[in-house]
């Protein structure tokens, strides 16, 4: 290997990593140590803590899948909400579909915002401009959604690893105050790691979210940078079924991945994966 490498212990006995361009900013936050990597193979790439957490060339398939999906089967969302996504990718896709009124961004990290806008302004570009339908909010996601009640018609939780200021975003009484910040049809999607190395977290919050939401439901896509490649998502949901929607009537996506085809496939799982569930 010559020249400058990145690499992530992944689990501890595995790691991915890829050559190195050039460092272009490398920080200790107020919670977690931020670089921002211009990669040979992924291009810009933003890292907290040593993990990836998201790159020019494959963030739109996470993106696309942690709102599509539950924006989409919602006939309706006005009022949504992400907790986390502080590199903007999450509230670029949710602004896509036109119902919706206010898109708010809860981020705890400041610095994250900050480093998105500068080096990632393709990812950032919603919460960089004076979006009006768009509101950045610099605060503890669990603080805010304990202040919500039966107000967002969809929230999605799109983290980092369990590790750190993320861990409360996995706890059953996180999720207990999402059910109540949400409308009486409202919509909840978490990232929920890999079904490869994360099989315990998967089985346990998707056990959680059963007990608190009549529709819970698991999808899959694929992210190459992600620890196993294959990343899970749980949905809980009041009212609507993710998998009993009139196909030929889902908002129309200006998307890369995303596509009522791949809506659908999306809850197909492997054996493997659906037998966490049981
Ligand atoms: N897509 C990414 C992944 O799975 O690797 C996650 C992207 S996003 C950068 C995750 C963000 O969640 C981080 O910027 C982090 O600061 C934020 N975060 C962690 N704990 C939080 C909390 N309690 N409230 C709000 N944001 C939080």
């Amino acid at each position: 290997m010559e020249g400058v490498w990145f690499q992530e212990l992944q689990t501890k006995n595995l790691s991915i990593g890829c050559s190195v361009k050039e460092v272009l900013l490398k920080q200790q936050t107020d919670f977690q140590k931020l670089q921002v990597l211009d990669t040979d193979i992924w291009g810009r790439m933003l890292v907290l803590d040593g993990a990836i957490q998201t790159t020019i060339e494959d963030e739109f398939v996470y993106h696309e899948m942690i709102t599509h999906v539950a924006l989409n089967t919602h006939p309706n969302p006005k009022r949504t909400l992400i907790i986390g996504g502080g590199d903007g990718g999450a509230i670029r896709e949710m602004i896509k579909h036109d119902t919706v009124e206010k898109a708010t961004l809860v981020e705890i990290d400041k610095a994250v915002i900050e480093a998105a806008k500068k080096y990632l302004p393709e990812i950032s570009v919603a919460i960089a401009g004076n979006n009006p339908r768009v509101e950045v909010l610099v605060e503890d996601g669990i603080k805010h959604i304990k202040e919500k009640e039966n107000y967002y018609d969809i929230v999605i939780v799109d983290s980092t690893d369990p590790v750190g200021p993320a861990v409360g975003l996995f706890a059953k009484d996180f999720y207990a105050a999402i059910h109540r910040a949400l409308k009486d049809d409202g919509i909840f999607v978490a990232q929920t790691e890999s079904p490869f190395y994360n099989k315990d977290l998967i089985r346990r919050v998707f056990k959680d979210i059963s007990s608190l939401f009549p529709i819970t439901k698991l999808f899959t896509a694929n992210v190459p940078t992600y620890p196993g490649g294959l990343w899970s998502f749980t949905m809980g949901s009041k009212v609507y079924d993710p998998e009993k929607l009139d196909m030929s009537k889902l908002r129309k996506l200006d998307t890369k991945y995303y596509t009522p085809e791949v809506h659908k496939a999306s809850f197909v799982l492997p054996k493997f994966v659906g037998d966490l569930l049981k």
